[in-house]
């Protein structure tokens, strides 16, 4: 912003905000309140009032889906916060990239979830480690309105990172479209691109050097499809799955007391969605929620189902 400005009379003034508005979440203000105290806020308030003071947008007393202390406790705090739209375990994926047998379709560690672009939101991948329970959010990608071939190339990069368990968003005619363009297409990772399947990677007509014996498939991406229903199931697994072992009667912040099987570093889109999530969602940024939510069923239903814990909320 521009603090010097001419008057009409060509005289100089400074041009100061005359109130601060506070946009955005707390967590975001770096002259505020240490983020310690505002967990503790977060916790000791229900989860509308959190909503509206911690992150200064209204919500409507409509009953938000994901409680104040699964989501601070899913978040691992000794972590840098992520604000941009990329994020990578480094170690881990350096870990991948040596120790892991990216062809086995069998392995059994990293699972993603990608939730695609639909009009004017954003694609956003997902993968979890499930190596160790807690699984642990290793991967994160959120693409804002780019062409159709930078998706299909960063679901190729994820992939050839970690590996072909992947659960896709393939609801309406964009996920649709994605899921087939998916099956026909192999990702060569020296050149960064999703090619046609039988095609090389090619400028101006010209093939490029890339060995197509390495062009990893994409055809591994699985569909979701999303009806109201699959949609929900896939909500409450996230959220019984961030609730395992939840005891109400003890807080997030009480040493040593630990639950729920999913840890992410503190990712601000994702702790925004699943602040406001509620079940009538029509106008509600969600994909950075579904693509977490899409990895977790990928690589977390079983356990779930062999837990047999029931609703964290049912008696
Ligand atoms: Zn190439």
């Amino acid at each position: 912003m521009k603090l010097l400005k001419r008057r009409q009379d060509h005289s100089l003034v400074i041009d100061r905000p005359e109130y601060y508005v506070q946009t955005g979440s707390m967590f975001e203000n770096p002259y505020g309140v240490p983020p310690d105290e505002i967990v503790r806020y977060v916790l000791e308030n229900n989860a509308e009032v959190a909503a509206q003071v911690v992150f200064g947008k209204y919500v409507e007393s409509s009953g938000l889906v994901f409680t104040g202390e699964l989501i601070q406790n899913l978040f691992d705090r000794s972590l840098t916060r992520v604000r941009g739209g990329s994020w990578v375990d480094e170690a881990v994926r350096v870990q991948a990239a040596i120790q892991f047998d990216r062809s086995s379709r069998f392995n059994n560690r990293f699972y993603g979830g990608v939730d695609f672009a639909r009009q004017t939101d954003y694609t956003v991948i997902t993968v979890l480690d499930t190596i160790t329970l807690p699984a642990r959010v290793v991967y994160y990608k959120r693409l804002n309105r780019v062409p159709w071939d930078s998706i299909y190339a960063e679901v190729g990069k994820a992939v050839h990172l970690f590996g072909p368990n992947f659960l896709c968003d393939s609801s309406g005619p964009g996920g649709d479209a994605a899921m087939d363009a998916l099956e026909g297409r192999v990702y060569c990772a020296e050149h960064h691109r999703a090619n046609l399947g039988g095609t090389r990677c090619q400028v101006n007509g010209q093939s490029l050097s890339c060995n197509a014996e390495d062009y990893i498939s994409l055809a591994c991406c699985e569909g979701y499809h999303f009806t109201a229903t699959t949609k929900k199931d896939l909500v409450e697994h996230l959220r019984l799955v961030l609730g395992v072992g939840y005891d109400p009667r003890r807080s997030v912040l009480e040493p040593y007391y630990k639950f729920g099987w999913l840890r992410s570093p503190p990712i601000v889109q994702m702790e925004e969605e699943l602040a406001f999530y509620a079940w009538d969602d029509k106008r509600l940024e969600t994909d950075v929620l579904f693509s977490l939510a899409l990895a977790t069923w990928n690589g977390l239903e079983d356990q779930v189902q062999d837990a047999k814990i029931g609703s964290i909320h049912g008696s």
